[in-house]
């Protein structure tokens, strides 16, 4: 993979604001989900920066899906370019991570981000004791909850080839789900950060190339930053 740098024309990002809260019913997580939660906070809070090596990594898990399943289905969508595009809005302190790959419907947003999917992940917790976390998890792909070493609220927004688009956010504590009545409506996915106080500098231009540029290489697709002229 390889990073480029994008400079920042007026418009081209106005699909990133879009909404960013919603309400509707607050669904609890797995007790697992909670359970990992706890697990990533209290091991990884010195190891802050993997949130954006998983996010990354499940970008290109998204497009892997695309390319894979493009080759037998040619209606998904083949024009729009396989690409993940981070923007970091200091102002509003956000972080938008983007993705043109599978997306993912309203039931996928309850099975893959309320609870845990995997059942590796689910026996890695059982046998994992205390006092091995430290060592062991920063090893282990700890997956999308890393988002919350750096966040207070995460909004996820997605649309797949099978579904409306959907908004998923949360506080950490429980999510909610609801339809986007808003748009625009691109197939993909946007993980938006609201980034915590103590976490600000992953707003910086400089520290987000740097971190971007080494996961970049375990990735196969562009990753595009933009940069906005101050
Ligand atoms: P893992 O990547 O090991 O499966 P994660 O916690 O990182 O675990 O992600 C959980 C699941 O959420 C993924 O398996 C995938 O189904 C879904 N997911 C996360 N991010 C995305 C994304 N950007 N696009 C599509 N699906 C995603
Ligand atoms: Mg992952």
């Amino acid at each position: 993979g390889s990073l480029h740098v994008l400079v920042e024309r007026s418009g081209e990002t106005a699909n990133l604001a879009g909404t960013l809260d919603i309400k509707g019913e607050a669904r609890p997580f797995q007790a697992e989900v909670n359970k990992l939660m706890h697990l990533i906070i209290n091991s990884l809070y010195s190891k802050k920066e993997i949130f954006l090596r998983e996010l990354i990594s499940n970008a290109a898990d998204a497009l892997d899906k695309v390319r894979l399943h493009s080759l037998t289905n040619p209606n998904l969508g083949s024009e729009l370019e396989l690409t993940i595009k981070i923007r970091a809005d200091k102002p509003a302190r956000l972080l938008h991570i983007v993705d043109t790959g599978i997306g993912m419907s309203e039931s996928e947003l309850h099975n893959n981000l309320g609870q845990i999917a995997h059942s590796g992940t689910a026996e890695f917790l059982k046998t994992l004791k205390a006092e091995d976390s430290k060592n062991l998890i920063g090893q282990f792909g700890v997956g999308f909850y890393s988002a919350f070493l750096v966040s207070d609220k995460v909004t996820v927004k997605s649309k797949s080839a099978t579904d409306d688009q959907y908004l998923w956010v949360s506080n950490s504590s429980s999510y909610v789900v609801a339809r986007d009545e808003a748009g625009p409506f691109v197939r993909g996915t946007t993980v938006t950060l609201h980034i915590k106080n103590d976490s600000v500098s992953f707003l910086e231009q400089e520290k987000l190339e740097k971190l971007i540029k080494t996961y970049s290489q375990f990735i196969d697709y562009p990753i595009y930053l933009y940069k906005v002229e101050e």
